[in-house]
């Protein structure tokens, strides 16, 4: 295990659910180094043990989409936190060097098709987050649009909220709502392009912006990662079948079924077992590879 909390030069000033964040050691110059550690949570609760490699995993992931939405896909470069600056050694697969951001308290989910919590709010009341949508829809079914269901960022230990775009507009404001709802549609819409050339339907996501010195609002944190989003294959999704079928995932929901049928989300989850962590790394790798292919 690479020790994280020693590394040369920087002082580690907070632990998420997955990331390590350092700042310079000689003092603050408005870098961070973000570090993806092998730690999966599920339903805000971190999980033991790891996945083998998977910091490492997403980091990749995480560039090589910040390259893509930076123009590489053809369209227009979205700001990003990225320095561009190589990360120490020990961290080198798993670490970003990035821009420290004003962080927007929202996180910008987009979802194109339903299923999950959303699905689970459809079925009772014909709605994701308070949209409304046409009736008849089931579990896996793409909607009509991409929909912006924006999420309150809780504090650490505190579960995340969903909250409204009205509630998003008192908490941001009207101006930086909309931009943030019309960015992460703009993103979604583009990657989900790109997913589908390779084969994959990227069903939801979330995104983290922050906002830079000038006043941009630059996309952060990791992007349309296995953590962050649903990925289905787009052959079996097609084919139609049971909803197992249709959404046999390249993401964490292996995780979180495994987690579902085990645990009554009381008190400490339990120990995943080895076939279950295995799986995950390995649709996690398969994820990268049909992405980046050629
Ligand atoms: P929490 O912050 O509640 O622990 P989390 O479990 O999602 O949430 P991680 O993803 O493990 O946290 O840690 C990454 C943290 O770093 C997040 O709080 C994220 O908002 C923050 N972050 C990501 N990119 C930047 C950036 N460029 N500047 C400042 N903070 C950032
Ligand atoms: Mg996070």
């Amino acid at each position: 295990m690479t020790n994280t909390s020693a590394l040369p030069g920087w002082n580690h000033v907070y632990s998420g659910k997955v990331r390590d964040l350092y700042r310079p050691a000689d003092d603050s110059d408005g870098r961070m180094l973000v570090v993806a550690s092998d730690r999966v949570s599920a339903f805000d609760h971190v999980l033991s043990p790891g996945i083998p490699g998977k910091g490492a995993l997403l980091t990749e992931l995480s560039l090589w989409w910040f390259d893509q939405l930076a123009g590489a896909d053809g369209g227009r470069a979205i700001p990003n936190h990225l320095l561009g600056q190589t990360p120490p050694d020990a961290v080198a697969d798993r670490a970003m060097v990035v821009r420290d951001l004003d962080m927007q308290p929202i996180e910008c989910v987009v979802r194109g098709y339903l299923t999950g919590s959303g699905w689970a709010e459809y079925r009772v009341d014909g709605t994701v987050c308070g949209i409304p949508l046409p009736a008849g829809l089931f579990n896996g079914d793409r909607l009509p649009e991409p929909i912006f269901t924006p999420a309150y960022k809780a504090p650490l230990g505190e579960h995340d909220e969903n909250i409204s775009f009205e509630r998003t507009v008192e908490l941001v404001g009207a101006e930086r709502a909309a931009q943030l709802r019309d960015t992460s549609i703009e993103i979604y819409t583009r990657a989900a392009a790109t997913a589908e050339a390779k084969g994959l339907v990227l069903a939801d996501t979330k995104f983290e912006f922050g906002v830079d010195a000038d006043g941009i609002l630059t996309l952060a944190d990791e992007v349309l990662t296995s953590d962050s989003s649903r990925y289905w294959d787009a052959a079996t999704w097609a084919a139609g079948g049971t909803p197992e079928e249709r959404m046999a995932s390249f993401d964490k929901q292996i995780v979180r079924d495994w987690l579902s049928a085990e645990w009554d989300k009381q008190g400490t989850p339990p120990e995943l077992p080895a076939d279950i962590v295995e799986k995950t790394a390995g649709k996690y790798r398969e994820l990268l590879e049909r992405l980046t292919a050629a």
